[in-house]
């Protein structure tokens, strides 16, 4: 089996797929994402967010849209803040894109009536603002390892009764690469960028891409997350968290050949900061929150979130840059 359909499979499956059946958020469960640690995560993107409707011209109305919304922690948040812009949240057509059932029913709980969609190709035709957290490491990989003669795709198979990995025959692909490197392919996320960008450029709108990951690839970043610790990512299909690590040139071009503006991935801490994450911090403490430093430095430190976890904007090209983004102008034009 392919390992994109493994992990499609193991994520995925209507009666065994870990988001489907677990709650893998927070301390009790597999991991915990930003706008899980704090509301400044939401409320800086939402703002964010916010800011560019208004250098937009404040269009209504205008999706509000979020991939893979978790909990519906991120949107709740957003929401929130935003709602300090007047006209906003009138004008504002909420739109979840989740393909688990089980998630869509929290998500519902959480922020009452809400649209649904099982993939970016049912958003509205509206200006789109939209975000997505620790969406796109949840896209299938395909893994490839440079071998004699071209690369072999790495295989699930079954041997002596157990899961295992193993090799297929070497094909040619157009890509250099030393001896055993491995290259991750996610075959479904440019069509996702795609889609998104489409709608910006007709319609105006931003999207973020928040994620870990790096400009041009990590090598082998498969892995599997359970109780906070790694995991075998073969051992137990369905009750682990499998992801990989993003590479966001491939989702930069992949805007820039519907003719979006793309920036380069920024720092989230650098990104937050930016944004005055530090003075909301210091409100937050004020007003008696004893959590909000601490927050602060598991969102922003290097050693913690601040640095592994990038930012990537999608904006249309006639448009300023969204805020954080104003100094990779240039970067955007060469993407
Ligand atoms: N953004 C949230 C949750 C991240 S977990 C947070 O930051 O806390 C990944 C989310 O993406 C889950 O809601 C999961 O069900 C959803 N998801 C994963 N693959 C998907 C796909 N192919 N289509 C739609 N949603 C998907």
């Amino acid at each position: 089996m392919r390992l994109d359909d493994f992990m499609q499979t193991c994520l995925l499956h209507p009666e065994h797929g870990y988001y489907t059946t677990r709650e893998p958020f927070g301390t009790a469960g597999d991991f915990t994402t930003a706008p899980e640690i704090s509301q400044m995560f939401g409320e800086l993107v939402g703002l964010a967010l916010a800011q560019t409707w208004i250098d937009q011209g404040a269009p209504k109305p205008f999706a509000l849209a979020e991939l893979g919304p978790g909990r519906g922690t991120l949107m709740a948040d957003m929401r929130r803040a935003m709602a300090r812009v007047p006209g906003l949240t009138d004008a504002a057509r909420i739109t979840l894109v989740e393909a688990s059932a089980r998630l869509r029913q929290i998500q519902s709980a959480r922020l009452g009536p809400v649209s649904h969609c099982g993939g970016v190709d049912e958003l509205p035709e509206l200006p789109l603002f939209l975000v997505a957290n620790e969406f796109f490491d949840a896209l299938p990989i395909r893994q490839f390892v440079r071998v004699d003669g071209g690369w072999a795709e790495r295989m699930v198979t079954v041997s002596e009764g157990a899961l295992a990995l193993a090799l297929a025959p070497p094909v040619p692909l157009p890509r250099d690469g030393a001896p055993g490197e491995v290259w991750e392919d996610r075959p479904a996320a440019a069509a996702i960028i795609a889609a998104i960008a489409r709608r910006i450029v007709r319609h105006g709108g931003v999207a973020l891409i928040i994620d870990y990951g790096t400009w041009d690839g990590y090598g082998d970043s498969l892995q599997a997350l359970q109780r906070h610790g790694r995991a075998d990512p073969l051992d137990r299909p369905g009750e682990a968290d499998l992801t990989a690590h993003v590479d966001f040139a491939p989702l930069a071009a992949a805007a820039v050949a519907e003719g979006a503006a793309a920036s380069a991935p920024v720092p989230q801490g650098a990104w937050l900061r930016m944004l005055g994450i530090e003075a909301r911090a210091a409100r937050l403490t004020a007003a008696g929150d004893a959590g909000a430093q601490t927050a602060l430095h598991r969102l922003t430190h290097p050693a913690q979130m601040g640095h592994l976890f990038k930012v990537m904007a999608i904006w249309p090209p006639k448009a300023p840059p969204p805020p954080g983004f104003a100094v990779l102008e240039s970067d955007a034009a060469r993407a």
